[in-house]
């Protein structure tokens, strides 16, 4: 045998996830982790915390709806058991304002695609059933383009994200719910940016009948954890009914590893396939967290800090073209435009994870997922400041951390 190939152990450093996600997760999670037992997938403790992290995510997502759980992975791991229920041929309108509608969209294809469809263009299938309609990027997409989409196509699905993170928009959910009940469409709704920074309820939605999220945007809990999602009687009898293609996020199978069987919540789960001890005690504390922060009272604060960063920025001569709460989207200046790139290159290698756009046009973008306090939002605006100035910009940097500190200073006396 040769010699195996063994490298030293990997130390990846700390660093200031600034970004559009992931955030930084918060140090009671990881202690979460850490604390936690080596317990099999069936252990009794194990379950029960399955079955309260399905109970706590009722009462994030502000649902009845019993198929309430998560899904082991990623957010495109809660999209792809959205989504599954999209069979071959099936009739689909997506609604596409960036990089991430844009992914749903080509999910969504490869779903609709039938056999000769998917196997003329695999990578890229174009079905004829499903219509993508595009918002250009820093544009909502409003509730006057989705009535229109679905009166012409009357498709069986929609496909909207709530918070477009790749250009920073808020699209009209109210719209797009209403447009789904007038047209007898059922929605389906990308909520991976929204959930857990936002202040909504999905059941004032009943347009939408199935709802996806992740584990590192705004619920903050990294060590890979669970994408919550959500679905509707509707949706789940839809299922039932059609089948779809996948064991493992199979909508109505997965269900059953966090109590519910048989459309009901039972004491004893049902295996399904493996779950980590130390993730479900993770998941299981930022739920916590974010339950003990309060809805209502986080979507305040991410509005506070978004607007005292879209300050400092503009200060700064930037011009922010997003909505969101949780990340601001910006043009540099104009003697700095074309210089983007090398501005997040620069950032990122000292540790400030800001991050481009992925998608044309070229812009940055900063988030300030669990940076909610003052002095992490002055570290924010002092390493941005810090850069514009190594690329040349003429930045007046006391100027704009002491009108900050102003802007703070006169909000918290005001409250
Ligand atoms: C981040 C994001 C995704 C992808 O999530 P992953 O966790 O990277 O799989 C999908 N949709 C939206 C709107 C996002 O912001």
């Amino acid at each position: 045998m040769t010699n195996p190939t063994i490298f030293p152990a990997l130390s990846i450093p700390d660093t200031l996830a600034a970004g559009p996600g992931p955030g930084n997760t918060d140090a009671r999670v990881l202690a979460a982790f850490a604390r936690a037992g080596v317990a099999d997938h069936m252990q009794a403790d194990v379950l029960r915390g399955l079955i309260e992290c399905k109970h706590m995510l009722r009462s994030l997502f502000g649902t009845r709806n019993i198929h309430t759980f998560g899904v082991g992975g990623s957010g495109w791991s809660g999209l792809d058991c959205m989504l599954s229920a999209i069979g071959p041929g099936d009739t689909v309108v997506c609604f596409a304002n960036g990089t991430f509608s844009g992914i749903d969209a080509l999910t969504v294809r490869m779903k609709a695609a039938t056999r000769e469809e998917l196997a003329a263009d695999p990578m890229n299938p174009q079905p004829a059933s499903v219509t993508v309609v595009t918002v250009p990027h820093g544009q909502s997409v409003t509730a006057e383009v989705v009535d229109g989409a679905l009166a012409v196509h009357r498709p069986k699905w929609a496909v909207m994200a709530h918070w477009e993170t790749g250009s920073g928009r808020v699209n009209d959910l109210r719209g797009f719910s209403d447009a789904c009940e007038r047209h007898g469409v059922m929605g389906l709704v990308d909520a991976v940016s929204s959930l857990g920074v936002a202040d909504f309820s999905i059941d004032d939605y009943p347009g939408v009948h199935g709802w996806a999220s992740c584990p590192q945007k705004g619920v903050l809990c990294l060590p890979m954890t669970y994408a919550p999602v959500s679905f509707t009687d509707r949706y789940i009898a839809e299922v039932r009914r059609t089948g779809v293609a996948t064991y493992v996020h199979h909508p109505v199978l997965e269900a059953r590893h966090w109590g519910v069987i048989d459309g009901q919540d039972v004491p004893t789960p049902v295996y399904h396939r493996t779950h980590s001890a130390y993730a479900i005690a993770a998941f299981h504390e930022a739920l916590r967290l974010t339950l003990e922060h309060g809805r209502a009272a986080k979507a305040r604060d991410y509005a506070t800090y978004e607007a005292a960063l879209r300050w400092a920025v503009e200060r700064m001569g930037c011009t922010v073209t997003s909505n969101m709460t949780s990340l601001v989207v910006m043009n540099l200046p104009p003697a700095l435009a074309g210089r983007e790139k090398e501005m997040v290159q620069r950032c990122r290698a000292e540790g400030f994870g800001i991050w481009p756009t992925l998608s044309e046009p070229v812009q940055v973008r900063v988030g300030i997922l669990n940076q909610l306090n003052e002095a992490a939002l002055a570290d924010i605006v002092a390493r941005l400041a810090a850069a514009m100035t190594a690329l040349g910009a003429a930045i007046d940097t006391p100027a704009v951390m002491d009108g900050l500190a102003r802007r703070f200073h006169t909000a918290l006396a005001a409250e």
